[in-house]
């Protein structure tokens, strides 16, 4: 029979980042086990990459400034490009909770981040209307990364370092014992283990079941419309945010004429499909009608239109860490943020596995326990 000292249940870009960070501090038997051919096919295969520190919670604003910092510095191309965001809002109230938070956002430390008036968004986006934008905020440290590219850099030094993956093995459950792991059961077998770390995005709940834990995990498809413009985009777009309806789009990257958009559609129930639905391009061209003209004449590119999951928790925050079955833990649930809080996200886990607990950034307030004991965060930037 096979064993690892340390099992992680997935190979996207959050299960890459902790066998990352494990094997920096030293544990070199670390196993990824991933029920795909290849990496990617998750999750992370389908982000849009975008990184931000424009959040409501200080931990959300952390864990990106930390992350930001991490692939600024990294010693791989993970193509961190500021090109910026920028939210807007055509509501006062709105507008007051967008001030709010800048201002809390500099509390914090973030550094390039502003209010910006109706004009000036004119002057950021050429050619959007802004007849009923009351204002905004705009943040130049926050823009794009390559979600394949981190997960296949931290994939890389992570095996460099000793790690292993095994492709085409899917976990069915994990078997306890006397209230800690003993092993988990695969296709392939099985395989002892005492700790386990569940990095399964969307599909993470169906795990923890067998493990008798209920983590609150619940995966939601989000759509992308890729599409192409007959004339060159304007320059230097960022990421454009509508705060109220959530729609927002983004150049794609290396092509001048090349747009990504999307909005939450509220039709949307909880389910694993993620198959794109033709239906969503009218819903989502019609929303860039009124706002964006110039997204309105593009042409959409069909293959490169996409569905994936998010993975959502009831508050929009990720669980990280442990539980009451010994050597179990989790770093799932980011509803919609895993690419760019990575990096914060494997240090965490390989700290709290290690040492107990995190002392780089206080995570308490993600442990899995809030959602009974009544302690959910609130963050209103969840698009
Ligand atoms: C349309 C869209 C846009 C997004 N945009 C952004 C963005 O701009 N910025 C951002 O930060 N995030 C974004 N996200 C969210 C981001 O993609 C996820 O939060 C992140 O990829 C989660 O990574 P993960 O490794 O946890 O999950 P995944 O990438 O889904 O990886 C989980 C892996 O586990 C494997 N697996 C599952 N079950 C088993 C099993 N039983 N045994 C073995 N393997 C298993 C899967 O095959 C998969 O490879 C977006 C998501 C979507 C869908």
């Amino acid at each position: 029979m096979k064993n690892a000292e340390i099992i992680i249940i997935g190979g996207g870009v959050v299960g890459a980042s902790i066998a990352y960070h494990l094997t920096e501090k030293d544990v070199k038997d670390v196993l990824i086990l991933e029920r795909e051919t290849r990496q990617g096919e998750g999750s992370t295969g389908k982000a849009t990459g975008g990184i931000r520190t424009q959040f409501e919670t200080e931990i959300n604003i952390k864990m990106s400034l930390y992350s930001i910092d991490f692939f600024k510095n990294w010693g791989f191309d993970c193509g961190y490009e500021p090109r910026g965001y920028l939210f807007f809002t055509t509501d006062e109230k709105q507008f007051d909770y967008l001030k709010r938070n800048v201002e809390r956002q500099k509390s914090f430390g973030v550094k390039d981040i502003e209010i910006v008036d109706a004009k000036t968004i004119s002057e950021i986006v050429e050619g959007l209307n802004c007849e009923d934008i009351v204002g905004g905020s705009f943040g130049g440290r926050d823009g794009f990364i390559n979600p394949l590219s981190v997960m296949e850099g931290f994939t890389k030094k992570a095996l460099e370092n000793g790690a292993r993956v095994e492709f085409e093995t899917q976990v069915f459950s994990i078997k306890t014992k006397g209230g800690k792991v003993k092993s988990v059961e695969t296709n392939r077998g099985k395989i002892e283990c005492e700790t386990v770390v569940i990095c399964a995005g969307a599909w993470a709940r169906e795990i923890a079941k067998t493990a008798g834990v209920n983590l609150p995990v619940e995966p939601l498809k989000r759509q992308i419309v890729w599409a192409k413009s007959a004339a060159d985009l304007p320059e230097n777009l960022p990421m454009v945010i509508d705060l109220g309806s959530g729609f927002h789009f983004r150049p794609a990257k290396d092509f001048k004429r090349e747009i990504l958009f999307a909005y939450p559609d509220k039709d949307e129930k909880p389910s694993f499909d993620t198959n794109f639905d033709e239906s969503f391009i009218a819903k989502v061209y019609e929303k860039a009608k009124h706002r964006v003209p110039f997204l309105y004449e593009t042409e959409v590119v069909r293959e490169k239109c996409r569905a994936g999951l998010y993975e959502n928790t009831p508050d929009h925050h990720a669980i990280l860490g442990g539980c009451n079955v010994g050597g179990l833990y989790f770093a799932n649930g980011f509803s919609g943020h895993g690419v760019m809080h990575s990096p914060a996200t494997g240090r965490t886990l390989a700290e709290i596995i290690l040492d107990g607990k995190a002392s780089f950034l206080d995570v308490s307030m993600l442990d899995l326990a809030r959602f009974k004991e009544n302690r959910l965060l609130h963050e209103t930037a969840f698009i």
